[in-house]
């Protein structure tokens, strides 16, 4: 049987008719920037958030920079963040002449861990971007309880954890600014690329705001040097469509999670294969179900063989990129992302992946595992 990764088809049949016709009223309206759509679908997402000020902009990448312009972050300045990431996360503060200065991650989580964080912070030091990776909530009330006490604004890098919580609070809510991606491959995805930017701060809302246009008000009149970081209305559209739908979807992946647990159990694989953990305190979204294995790259070929869908998120921890060489770090500095970049496979977990379908999953695994244990006696 074969499975692919994420089935994209699957979740928009059922939504067709619906997305045409937002899509459909956006090109009869030939508002195209701005404009209703932008407005309306910021009010939804601020109430489905449980936060204030919700902002649309053109991708999870630009809210980030957005994020930093807004905190005013410029050359010689400190950004405190995980050297295990997508590479937006880092290349944000980069491209402001920022320097990312790294620290490992806890291996129980893949998030950033919180000691090391904390011991990262300099007098340069202008925020910390810690990551909800793979849709599990960064350690936070650590970070911020250092954080808020020396006034150090807090980023979260929400871009895979929509719907995630931390002891009951929604991510991107809790520290200065929330940073969530649009991305096809995201939990609530676009037609192309889309972000959003949340915030509970007034002041810092409309600064946001005015960067994303240029730091134009009004026409033509620049208080600030932005960019252009708008969303498209037809995103806004297809977006407002599929919001509704997304608490459904991230219960799938939720109830698909707990059956592939039930499932590497009954397997008898839970020795050879480490799961994801989720803690007590915090909702795991599986925007991710990343498995772990010191067999890893061996285990993807057997899957591709089968025609199972898997990626390797991320084989290069931030330290070790060729465009990070001037950071002037080396092989060993952060042993558990290197080691995480080595071990970790995500494995199928969209929400309209069938019983049969995880069970071919959990199936293939097993019998690579017992072809290992076979070949090593
Ligand atoms: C997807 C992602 C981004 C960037 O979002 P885009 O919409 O692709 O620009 C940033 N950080 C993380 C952790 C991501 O997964």
């Amino acid at each position: 049987m074969r499975v692919p990764l994420l089935d994209l088809d699957a979740q928009y049949r059922p939504l067709r008719e619906a997305l045409l016709a937002a899509m459909t009223r956006v090109c009869d309206s030939q508002r195209f920037i701005m404009g209703p759509e932008i407005d309306a679908l910021e009010r939804e997402l601020a109430a489905m958030l449980g936060v204030r000020h919700a902002i649309a902009v053109s991708s999870g990448t630009d809210a980030l920079l957005l994020a930093l312009m807004a905190l005013d972050i410029k050359a010689g300045d400190e950004v405190v963040t995980t050297t295990y990431s997508f590479f937006a996360t880092a290349g944000a503060i980069v491209r402001l002449g920022a320097r990312p200065v790294l620290v490992d991650i806890d291996p129980a989580t893949f998030n950033i861990d919180p000691v090391q964080a904390i011991n990262a912070i300099t007098p340069r030091t202008k925020a910390i971007l810690p990551v909800h990776l793979f849709g599990l909530s960064a350690d936070l009330d650590p970070i911020m309880d250092v954080a808020v006490r020396a006034r150090i604004p807090v980023i979260e890098d929400a871009a895979q954890a929509i719907g995630s919580t931390y002891k009951s609070r929604p991510l991107g809510g809790i520290g200065v600014f929330g940073c969530f991606s649009f991305f096809p491959s995201k939990n609530l995805g676009a037609f192309g690329d889309a972000g959003l930017l949340t915030t509970e701060d007034e002041a810092l809302a409309a600064r946001a705001r005015l960067l994303r246009t240029h730091g134009m008000q009004p026409k033509y009149f620049h208080h600030l040097v932005g960019g252009n970081f708008r969303m498209d209305a037809l995103q806004a559209a297809v977006l407002r469509v599929k919001a509704p739908h997304l608490e459904a979807w991230t219960e799938g992946r939720r109830r698909n999670a707990a059956r592939y647990r039930r499932l590497f159990r009954e397997s008898g694989l839970e020795g050879a294969i480490a799961l994801p953990i989720e803690p007590p305190d915090r909702r795991h979204i599986f925007n991710q179900f990343v498995i772990r294995t010191s067999e890893r790259d061996a285990l993807k070929r057997h899957m591709d063989g089968l025609g199972i869908g898997t990626e390797i998120y991320y084989p290069v921890p931030f330290h070790l990129q060729p465009c990070f060489a001037d950071l002037g770090h080396r092989r060993g500095d952060f042993p558990h992302a290197e080691r995480a970049a080595d071990e970790s496979l995500a494995i199928p977990i969209y929400g309209e992946l069938t019983a049969a379908q995880q069970e071919a999953v959990v199936a293939a695994i097993g019998q690579f595992v017992h072809q290992r244990v076979g070949a090593s006696r």
